[in-house]
């Protein structure tokens, strides 16, 4: 099993892996450290990630992000209004769930957010595999702690359409406090615990989390979030200002124009981080629209007015987050700031003033703390990595009650009760017991739907018994049920048994002096007898039978982009249409092309030389042969260009006269060594 941890980010995401003894951040096909969270769609292919971003600025319509905000949405979420502001591609209905219409493989086709995800899912398993050089299927993800139960479901079904398993859905900010804790040696003892803050600015969401370490484990104390702040915010409202000002100055609306307004976007977002470091910035957005260069500049101070309305809202997460732990400020030892947004100085001169001006710590490594965490969670349950125990002690965010029908007609009788409320640790199993003499239903459900993001669906799950054995005394049978919130923040009903009691006379016991015992009436017991009740649950997650179909789905697509890239990606095909090559076929195609190339020249060299002895002359003239026809099939002009298969052919038919003999040279030379070595460390 290999050791995963992902970080499922708005603007993009980090994968990290454990080995060497350690935990990596891997590197994509660019040898990039983040991949763009972007998924689109092409005439024969998709583009994922990094390939994605590369096709975005001519394709963007077909290209789609924002995806961990659109899972788990209904069509009808008044939060989609929101998120429109920052997508290009058109959001409908995909069988009651949110979805995007885009155009592939020259049709207008509907996917599912949970599709989108599972797709992105897919890219981000092939990059580790490729990394890790081994197939990958287990994973654990970092997900926003204000995710109800619906998101973290969808989750699981994107992760079960990619063909993988998702080992915990871990809440970000606990990810980044395992990350910090597990390296700590010097934890103080539990009475003592050492307050940590850690504050999450992203790109879309602000997350904050008080965490109380001691030994060998983390409490959430305390959480706060502002759902809707981040770098999109600053964006945003540079987005706003320009397009007024371009207005006046250069008589164009870019806003009328969605690629204008895109061009824009990405030239606010590059002046927003000029302005991190500087105190003033330039803009120059070439051919905004009508032919027009559009340039200008903004200064630190006018920046900051710009983004006021964002900055006011920096105060109230910090807050709660302190609130809910009952600390005051001057109890927390330190605070850590996380997140790209964190960058931006007014952002963090407000965190401080809300903090009465604490000082603000840089420790973790802003951008990866949090996927080195979710690897560190995911390490756990690997057999083969040892982790030092770290005991995670994480929180219900939102509050859950079951509701069920009377069953007598006393009108006093409760029909709700709050199983999980907010606090309440995570994992956490209850027992809740009811006395009935038919079947019946139970509803879990979010107990205060206001709290939750826009519109998500509040109703968690049911439980129905259709029948309940009865009880001998003819009484109502005592029905226990067993509810779970499980490690992943997910609710559902586990199991249910009947608890009949059962009167049985037992003889009496003989006297033991030998006298008669006929006169001692037999006893009656009380013994409790336990009988499973047999039940269905009913929950947001997607039916088997439809996962299996989106996965065959999923692996058609994922087969006919793989099949594109070998067969019908050359050299000249990738520099003719600009739009869809993108940089991984670039690199895919050029590697299998140095493979082969380097395999001509290390297999001819080798056969004068380590391989000498192993070779019988008809092989090696045949072989010598077969390596000069490849070198000159190389420099040819078909060779030149081929298609990615071609070359794999190639390669593939040295081998199949190559490797026999490359066995026989290891059998007889390597293996003598490893028994001297072998030797020599007995
Ligand atoms: P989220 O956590 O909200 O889902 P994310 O994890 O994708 O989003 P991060 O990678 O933490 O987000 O941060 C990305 C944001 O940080 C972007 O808005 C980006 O523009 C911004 N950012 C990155 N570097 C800087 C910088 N130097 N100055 C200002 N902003 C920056
Ligand atoms: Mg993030």
């Amino acid at each position: 099993m290999s050791v995963v941890g992902v970080d499922f980010g708005t603007l993009h995401s980090k994968i990290g892996v454990a080995r060497n003894r350690g935990i990596d951040i891997i590197v994509n096909e660019v040898s990039n450290r983040t991949t763009p969270s972007l998924v689109a769609f092409g005439p024969k292919q998709r583009a994922i990630g990094e390939a994605a971003k590369t096709q975005e600025t001519s394709n963007f319509k077909n290209t789609i992000g924002s995806l961990k905000r659109l899972i788990g949405r209904s069509p009808n979420d008044p939060e989609l209004e929101i998120e429109k502001k920052f997508l290009n591609a058109s959001l409908v209905d995909v069988n009651g769930t949110v979805g995007a219409e885009v155009t592939y493989l020259g049709e207008r086709q509907r996917f599912s957010a949970t599709q989108l995800v599972a797709m992105y899912f897919g890219k981000l398993r092939d990059t580790t595999a490729n990394e890790l050089r081994t197939p990958v299927s287990d994973f654990v993800i970092a997900v926003p702690g204000w995710y109800t139960d619906i998101q973290r479901r969808a989750i699981q079904d994107a992760a079960a359409i990619a063909g993988m398993n998702i080992l915990r859905v871990i809440n970000d900010s606990t990810a980044v406090a395992l990350g910090y804790g597990i390296t700590k040696t010097d934890l103080p003892d539990a009475d003592h615990p050492r307050h940590i803050m850690f504050v999450d600015v992203g790109h879309s969401s602000m997350s904050v989390s008080v965490i109380a370490f001691s030994k060998g484990q983390l409490v959430v104390k305390g959480t706060g979030y502002d759902r809707h702040l981040g770098g999109r915010n600053i964006d945003y409202a540079l987005l706003q200002h320009f397009a007024a000002e371009f207005k006046e100055k250069y008589r164009i609306d870019v806003l009328s124009s969605q690629k204008a307004t895109f061009r824009l976007a990405v030239g606010c977002e590059r002046l927003k981080k000029i302005l991190s470091a500087n105190t003033e910035a330039p803009l120059n957005v070439e051919s905004i629209m009508n032919d027009i260069d559009a340039s200008s500049k903004l200064s630190r101070d006018n920046y900051e007015a710009l983004i006021a309305p964002v900055l006011e809202r920096i105060a109230a997460p910090l807050q709660d987050a302190l609130a809910e732990s009952g600390l005051t400020i001057d109890q927390i030892d330190s605070v850590e700031l996380v997140g790209g947004t964190t960058r931006v100085p007014a952002v963090r001169a407000r965190i401080q003033a809300a903090l009465n001006g604490k000082a603000l710590s840089t420790t973790v490594n802003q951008d990866e703390a949090c996927a080195r965490g979710a690897t560190f969670a995911c390490a756990f349950f690997s057999p083969t990595f040892r982790v030092r125990e770290f005991s995670i002690k994480d929180t219900n965010h939102y509050p859950i009650k079951v509701s069920w029908d009377r069953a007598s007609g006393d009108p006093d009788e409760d029909t709700e009760l709050v199983v999980f409320p907010r606090g309440n640790s995570v994992p956490s199993t209850k027992v809740l017991t009811f006395y009935r003499k038919e079947g019946f239903e139970v509803h879990a459900e979010y107990a205060e739907p206001n709290t939750l993001p826009g519109g998500i669906n509040p109703w968690v799950a049911r439980f129905t018994a259709k029948s309940v054995p009865p009880d001998p005394s003819g009484d109502f049978t005592c029905v226990k049920i067993k509810t779970r919130l499980n490690l992943h923040g997910i609710m559902g009903f586990e199991a249910a048994y009947a608890e009949l009691v059962e009167e049985r006379e037992e003889p009496a016991p003989m006297e033991v002096d030998g006298g008669a015992a006929e006169n001692a009436p037999p006893k009656k017991k009380r013994a409790i007898k336990k009988i499973d009740v047999p039940f269905i649950v009913g929950a947001t997650s997607l039916d088997q039978s439809v996962i299996e179909k989106l996965r065959e789905l999923e692996a058609q697509m994922h087969a006919t982009d793989k099949l594109v890239q070998d067969t019908e990606v050359t050299f000249p095909s990738l520099l003719a249409t600009c739009e869809w090559p993108t940089d991984d076929m670039i690199i895919a195609l050029q590697d299998r092309k140095n493979a082969l190339e380097e395999y001509v020249y290390d297999m001819r060299g080798k056969l004068e030389d380590r391989y000498a002895a192993f070779v019988r002359p008809e092989e090696k003239e045949k072989l010598l042969h077969m390596l000069q026809e490849a070198e000159d099939w190389l420099y040819s002009e078909e060779g030149e260009d081929a298609n990615k298969s071609a070359y794999v052919a190639k390669l593939d038919a040295l081998k199949t006269i190559g490797d026999p003999i490359v066995a026989r040279y290891r059998e007889t030379e390597e293996r003598p060594r490893d028994i001297s070595q072998l030797r020599q460390t007995i």
